[in-house]
């Protein structure tokens, strides 16, 4: 029998201990940490987004700032806007929600973001320094697994993890996280991607599967050994004619035929997508109480 990893009732607590410590902060004569996010265009998923990082703010009792800038706005002039909050003692993290526009930079606007208010950890500075295990904001999506893992107790120590995918914001940090010497980590990574041979061998031998490919259904039960542990990352929007939205989610996992052997296996939705909102505002806490960078 598997254990359910709920996502949505971690994260609950999560913001429930969050909330506590922003009170505490408050006692303490400081004010409430606050998160900034800037937002370009009129992107439907991206308004969804911050929307909900706004509302998860207020619940916890941040502060926050949404900047919209028009669709075509001038990279300068974005930049601008980066550059003023990074200099607002006021503002404690910045997000610029991605995508941006084909014509602005998005690796130029990230680098511009001082890296003691990247509460998205997609700094240089913050990667550099996660990859060699030095205090860092991890992105949110890694560390809201990291922390599932944490909680759930999973066992990583010495047991092969294997990861099927590696984007800079998921696959690639996630690799680095659970190979470091640390608690969660001491694994042994494997790394898949799209040019890897004979994938279900791998994934046959591991004790912990990461599947953040971004292909529903793509982890079949007979590409799992009996007993394995796994985090579903994936989230592909299909049309369905069974709900009332019109579109259903799916993993990168087909639960079916993988749970049953399973130890420990992430629902879609209601696993890892509840923890990354979580994560940012962990981040943003951080960021408040100048844990990062001293
Ligand atoms: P991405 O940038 O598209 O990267 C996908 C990775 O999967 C790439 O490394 C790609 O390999 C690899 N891949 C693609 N097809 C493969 C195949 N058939 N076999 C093995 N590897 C394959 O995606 P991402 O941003 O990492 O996101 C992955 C999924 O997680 C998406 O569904 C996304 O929506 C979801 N996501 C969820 C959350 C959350 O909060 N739950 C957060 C972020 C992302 P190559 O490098 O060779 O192209």
């Amino acid at each position: 029998m598997y254990t359910l990893i709920d996502g949505k009732k971690t994260s609950a607590e999560i913001r429930e201990e969050i909330r506590g410590e922003v009170e505490a902060l408050k006692k303490s004569g400081h004010r409430a940490p606050h998160l900034a996010a800037i937002l370009v265009g009129h992107d439907g998923a991206s308004e969804t987004y911050v929307a909900a990082k706004e509302r998860a703010c207020r619940e916890v009792g941040f502060d926050s700032t949404v900047i919209r800038l028009e669709e075509d706005v001038r990279e300068e002039d974005l930049l601008d806007q980066v550059r003023r909050i990074n200099g607002d003692p006021a503002i404690d993290g910045l997000i610029v929600q991605l995508p941006l526009p084909e014509h602005l930079d998005e690796q130029k606007v990230i680098e511009t973001i001082l890296p003691e208010k990247d509460v998205d950890g997609f700094h240089p500075v913050n990667v550099g320094r996660m990859v060699i295990g030095l205090p860092a904001f991890i992105s949110a999506t890694p560390a809201g697994i990291l922390e599932l893992i944490k909680r759930y107790g999973i066992p990583t120590e010495g047991r092969h993890c294997v990861v099927i995918g590696r984007s800079n914001i998921v696959g690639k940090p996630m690799s680095i996280l659970l190979a470091r010497k640390a608690d969660p980590g001491n694994c042994t990574v494997t790394v898949c991607h799209s040019r890897t041979r004979d994938l279900a061998a791998i994934t046959r031998q591991a004790d912990i599967v990461i599947a953040a490919l971004g292909k529903a259904g793509f982890l079949k039960g007979d590409m799992v050994k009996e007993g394995v542990a796994v985090i579903d990352v994936g989230i592909t929007r299909l049309p369905s004619d069974k709900t009332k939205s019109g579109w259903k989610l799916y993993g990168d996992v087909d639960f079916e035929t993988v749970a049953p052997k399973s130890s420990y296996i992430t629902p879609v939705p209601g696993g890892v997508g509840p923890m990354t909102i979580v994560s940012l505002l962990k981040n943003t806490l951080l960021a408040a109480r100048k844990e990062i960078y001293r």
